[in-house]
């Protein structure tokens, strides 16, 4: 397979129960298989570790612009930039098809300081989930006024349309 950020050619590396392929001499940058990720994701789980560190060359440059090739299914197939946690602060290429996930060097590091363990991350989620529930009723609230009285009529029906919830959905979809 060939690197999505640099182009050179990705070698395996075992870890733990783990294969994933990384871009040694190259951009340093790692490939993680579907649910690969999620098993060094958090700070306990010691296998990341052996992974913050891959060799890369100096003179590498990557650019963050440009949609990037799935490694895994190949051109036409371009991944989506997205957060990886509620607390936004890492940015990961992921595949919608085979739902592989890229990530530069130093993103790893990252993502493994954000949370202890996986209990953790679904709790922040789960909070996420609430926040955004309690957003959508305020704002529905808003556009909608409070609910009529008892027997009066309801509000017509082009009213009912919810613009922001594709929004909603797509905010909510990002971490998942
Ligand atoms: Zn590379
Ligand atoms: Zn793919």
């Amino acid at each position: 397979m060939r690197c999505p950020a640099c182009g050179s050619e990705l070698a395996e590396m075992v870890v733990a129960d783990l294969r994933v392929d990384v871009c040694r001499g190259g951009c340093g940058g790692i490939w993680f298989d579907h649910r690969e990720l999620a098993k060094v994701d958090d700070r306990e789980e010691s296998a990341g570790e052996s992974l913050l560190d891959v060799e890369r060359s100096p003179d590498i440059k990557v650019d963050h612009g440009e949609p990037r090739i799935c490694p895994r299914c190949g051109p036409p197939h371009t991944m989506t930039r997205h957060f990886y946690s509620p607390r936004r602060e890492v940015e990961v290429d992921e595949c919608s098809r085979c739902e592989g996930v890229w990530l530069d060097p130093g993103e790893l590091a990252t993502i493994r300081v954000q949370f202890a363990d996986s209990a953790e991350r679904q709790a922040e989620f789960r909070r996420y989930l609430d926040r955004m529930r309690q957003d959508a009723e305020e704002q529905m609230a808003c556009e909608f006024g409070p609910p009529p009285p008892n027997g009066a009529p309801l509000p017509q029906s082009e009213s009912l349309e919810t613009p922001s919830l594709p929004l909603l959905l797509v905010r909510i979809f990002r971490f998942l």
